[in-house]
């Protein structure tokens, strides 16, 4: 018994490990996935065979090369499978619909009562989940991702307290959702959430990295070292509590002088620059604790004012870093745009079920 679980194992993670590599590279043949896996050329065609069988992929043709006999030339074909990603913000819930490769198909922004529960938050979600799934074929739809405000204990799947949400204190998100959806749900913050959703959209170059919100409050998603980061609580990138003025103003977390609070006052005087300034300076001393070379700066807030946080934060790099020369950071806006945190919510439902996107190069034996 133990036995076949273990060759279930095995077999769904070359499947996974194959899956990543096509979503990777397109087209790809037999010979590419042997190299990139270290896997037979015998276990290869058996993983293609079922991966054909499943309808994740199809032949593309044929490849000569030399004198040998032509290889079949496979694709991923992206409309076999789809995810829905949801974005809980504090006053909507955004969802979107992906392909298999994360492509944004479809989004719906419903509005959310304000103070809203865990019901009100049941009820939109099933009701966008249902008008999203309409247009997928049975079987095709692999699952539902939420990126919500924390703190959230993402492993459990239980959102801790969601500041500035008074009914959010222990609640098993997670679980209440598969319930009500039927469909296998994974929670995580959504700043981790985005984080995944540049990661892969940007390949293997982005390895240390980190995704700076501003919508309703401040967070960040960290991607070290090619994934993501949450800490041994789930709880990291709680950036925005991170303190700049030590007898500054009381913060919704109580205590003083945190960024967010610091630059949510500057924003309520309508003084954009210098909350820009202040965000800015809460981007060097992220950098000074943990080296990044890929700053992203996303949030609903932040977005329609894009052109004065990056100035801001491109400046502080540049004048506050000591040799910028050696420690050279890009700073950059979402490439998602406001979509960037329900789309990485569900890229993390495909990475769950079709394999990680930093995948390791050496496959699992039997
Ligand atoms: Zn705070």
């Amino acid at each position: 018994m133990e036995k076949a679980a273990d060759l279930d194992y095995l077999r769904d993670y070359n499947d996974a490990l194959v899956v990543a590599i096509a979503r990777r590279s397109g087209v790809f043949d037999r010979a590419t996935i042997a190299a990139g896996t270290g896997l037979t050329p015998q276990a290869v065609s058996k993983v293609v065979a079922r991966l054909l069988a499943a309808g994740l992929v199809e032949p593309d043709g044929v490849r000569r090369t030399g004198v040998g006999k032509p290889t079949t030339v496979y694709r991923l074909i992206p409309t076999s499978r789809y995810a829905i990603g949801a974005h809980v913000a504090r006053r909507t819930l955004r969802l979107v619909l992906t392909d298999l490769v994360g492509e944004v198909l479809r989004t719906i922004v419903t509005p959310l009562p304000e103070d809203f529960t865990p019901q009100h938050l049941l009820d939109a979600l099933a009701e966008g989940v249902t008008t999203l799934a309409d247009g997928c074929r049975a079987g095709r739809l692999v699952g539902v991702g939420i990126g919500m405000v924390g703190p959230l204990d993402h492993a459990e799947g239980v959102v801790r307290d969601a500041h500035r949400l008074r009914h959010w204190h222990d609640v098993p998100l997670r679980d209440l959702a598969t319930e009500r959806l039927g469909m296998p749900v994974l929670l995580d913050k959504d700043v981790t959430a985005g984080v995944t959703a540049e990661a892969w959209r940007r390949g293997t170059t982005f390895r240390d990295a980190v995704l700076i919100m501003v919508e309703s409050g401040i967070g960040s998603g960290l991607w070290l070292g090619g994934s993501a980061y949450r800490g041994a609580h789930t709880n990291a990138g709680e950036f925005g509590h991170m303190v700049v003025q030590l007898d500054g103003p009381r913060c919704v977390c109580g205590r003083r002088g945190c960024l967010e609070i610091v630059h949510d006052q500057a924003r309520a005087r309508g003084d954009v620059d210098a909350a820009a300034r202040v965000l800015a300076v809460g981007v060097v001393n992220l950098l000074q604790a943990i080296d990044v070379d890929h700053v992203v700066l996303a949030g609903a807030d932040l977005l329609p004012h894009a052109d004065a946080y990056l100035g801001a934060a491109l400046a502080a790099v540049r004048a506050e870093v000591p040799r910028v020369d050696w420690l050279t950071t890009e700073v950059t806006t979402s490439s998602l745009g406001t979509d960037v945190i329900a789309a990485g919510a569900a890229m993390e439902v495909l990475n769950e079920e079709y394999g990680p996107l930093t995948s390791p190069r050496t496959a699992a034996h039997a």
